[in-house]
């Protein structure tokens, strides 16, 4: 009881110490935010709308991308423009940063988001999926940090990445999504330090998300596991006002946090935790 009441008052003075958000800052912010079609990522691009942004979008479906960055001008954004790319190509990554800078002017925010779809089931040797997941999930995400360092040490602008609690916590049925998630965190996590080091002007935040509605993550857990999955919407502006406080973690919803440490603290209550929280019938 003791060790719960000091945890609950540690996470109590995290959120009271947290800087305050103004939402001011991001009218006129030039943002470019990956995965936008859909999803947390489409819920991004109406917030930084909302808020008056400049926006690039890009996801692999033009049509969409368009339908997306219409509303988003519809909701007050000062620009919202759109590229197609496909974040599993070589080329694409550097060609979508480079669009934005030019398109906005420069660069302030970096949210990097996107994900490439991936099966939920027991892993049967796929090597090549994993192999072509890493480069659209993991590569893609460092190409484009790289490309963007320049225009964002210029702004003093933030890169947002957008992670899961399964980049910190292997779990069952999705082995090589955990693992681009694991280079994710390992990579922007050691590049935290290094810009640290370097008196940067760039900050980096890095979002651990607990499951979320969207219809992708919906559809593959659904009659699965009883997992309570939290609202896109929500997950999507808690981690814009991350971003725009510079904050270098977030966890969402909150008890992630709680999630993860119980990993190291109880292993094998943990574990038993994680495999029972799944149906599933050999
Ligand atoms: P979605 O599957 O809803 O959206 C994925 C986005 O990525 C879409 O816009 C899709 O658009 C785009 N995309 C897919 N493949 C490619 C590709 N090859 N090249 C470029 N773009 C591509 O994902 P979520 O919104 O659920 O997740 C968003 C982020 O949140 C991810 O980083 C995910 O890991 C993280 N997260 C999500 C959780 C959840 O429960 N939903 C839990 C924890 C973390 P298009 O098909 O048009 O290319």
């Amino acid at each position: 009881k003791i060790l719960l009441a000091s945890i609950c008052v540690a996470f109590i003075a995290v959120k009271w110490s947290a800087p305050s958000f103004n939402p001011e800052s991001l009218r006129g912010a030039r943002v470019l935010v990956t995965g936008a079609s859909t999803g947390i990522g489409e819920q991004m691009a109406y917030h930084y709308a909302r808020f008056g942004a400049q926006l690039v979008i890009t996801a692999r479906r033009e049509k969409v991308l368009q339908q997306v960055a219409e509303k988003c001008l519809s909701l007050g954004a000062q620009k919202a423009l759109y590229i197609a790319a496909d974040m599993g190509s070589e080329s694409d990554p550097e060609k979508v940063v480079d669009f934005a800078r030019e398109k906005l002017g420069g660069l302030d925010y970096l949210v990097l988001n996107h994900i490439g779809p991936s099966p939920f089931s027991m892993w049967e040797g796929n090597v090549e999926h994993v192999r072509w997941l890493m480069k659209v999930n993991f590569f893609s995400y460092i190409q484009m940090a790289w490309k963007a360092l320049d225009s964002l040490e210029q702004s003093k602008g933030s890169l947002v990445i957008v992670s899961s609690l399964l980049g910190k916590m292997p779990s069952p049925f999705v082995a090589p999504y955990t693992s681009t998630k694991f280079a994710v965190n390992g990579f922007f996590g050691a590049l935290y330090h290094e810009l640290a080091m370097r008196k940067s002007n760039v900050s980096i935040s890095i979002c651990t998300l607990g499951l979320i509605d969207t219809d992708s993550a919906m559809e593959k857990v659904r009659g699965v596991t009883d997992v309570p999955a939290y609202p896109a919407t929500d997950a999507a502006l808690n981690i814009i006002i991350t971003g725009a406080t510079r904050q270098p973690e977030l966890f969402y919803p909150w008890f992630t946090h709680i999630v993860n440490l119980s990993k190291d603290w109880i292993p094998s209550a943990t574990s038993y935790i994680i495999q029972n929280s799944y149906k599933y019938d050999p």
